[in-house]
């Protein structure tokens, strides 16, 4: 008998995926034989790139915009982490037609931190944005752009410590804290309460709640998933911030669980025979993909 494996039915692409996707494949169904060029990769899924270049979605870097446009290819898409104003800038003084697909969520943010940057400067007292999140991640950089780039970047409690000796951070200012969208919400309570206890004035914080509800629900809905299966196959792209987050998640309250691209990675040896198997993905696995490992794990002879 085959082992009984069940997709997490909280998993799949989330609404700002969904949505860039779509836009890109309207628009490459409306203008037959054009290319769009996506600043970066769409989605951090090797699979699913693959099914969009296909259909001619090509990501490209900064660095290849000029070339781009020298060759007359100005069609630009800017995926849901979205951008910093440079950008842009940039684009247009190249002359990109721009498909802006930033997810609304990170719009929002976007806005919320150019507002408190606002609100610092006329306050008369010393005021600093701080961001949690990956530092160098897509989303963070254009969160970092919207204020000209001062803003402190934390990865993580330690690295919040350091700078709160080392003066980066002062503890005599007002603060306005933000996080990146899909950072997890335990970890952000972690660096909010550390540092509303490490300031002069613990009033002087101000904590934005700013990650994204769909991966805050991910979170509280995989943490059932995680400990009523036997094993967790967690299915993402190995660059996918939101995928190592969550798998961490898994792998914390289930030992056994395992990190797979496609369902070429599979093995047979993490499996017994008895075991229910849930099958789970990031933001950016899609459907089909989770379809994909499950059928590849129910047809396992043990
Ligand atoms: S995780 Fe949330 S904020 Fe990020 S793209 Fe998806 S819906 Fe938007």
């Amino acid at each position: 008998m085959g082992l009984l494996v069940e997709i997490d039915p909280q998993s799949g692409f989330c609404g700002g995926v969904i949505r860039a996707i779509g836009s890109a494949e309207r628009f490459l169904s409306e203008h037959p034989g054009r290319t769009l060029y996506s600043l970066g990769s769409i989605v951090h899924n090797d699979e699913e790139l693959s099914r969009l270049s296909r259909r001619g979605l090509v990501s490209v870097s900064q660095e290849d915009l000029p070339s781009l446009a020298a060759r007359g290819e100005l069609s630009l898409l800017i995926r849901a982490h979205g951008e910093p104003p440079s950008t842009y800038r940039r684009a247009a003084g190249l002359g990109f037609e721009v498909v802006d697909c930033t997810c609304p969520v990170v719009l929002k943010l976007q806005q919320d931190i150019r507002a408190a940057y606002d609100r610092l400067q006329t306050s008369g007292r010393p005021g600093q944005i701080v961001i949690f999140g990956r530092i160098g991640h897509a989303e963070v950089l254009g969160l970092v752009g919207q204020v000209d780039g001062d803003a402190i970047v934390v990865e993580a409690p330690d690295m919040l410590r350091a700078f709160l000796s080392d003066g980066t951070i002062r503890r005599d200012g007002r603060i306005e804290l933000f996080s990146q969208t899909t950072k997890s919400p335990e970890e952000y309570a972690v660096v909010a309460s550390l540092l509303r206890v490490s300031l002069t004035d613990p009033a002087a914080l101000t904590v934005h709640d700013t990650i994204c509800t769909q991966v805050a629900r991910r979170h509280e809905n995989l943490t059932a998933f995680a400990t009523q299966h036997d094993v967790v196959i967690f299915v993402a792209g190995k660059t996918s911030s939101n995928g190592t987050v969550l798998f961490s998640l898994c792998k914390s309250l289930n030992i056994r669980t395992f990190l797979v691209s496609s369902e070429a990675e599979v093995r047979k040896e993490w499996f017994r025979p008895d075991d229910k198997v849930g099958v789970s993905g990031a933001t950016s696995t899609p459907k089909w993909l989770l379809d994909q490992v499950a059928g590849r794990i129910a047809s396992l002879t043990l």
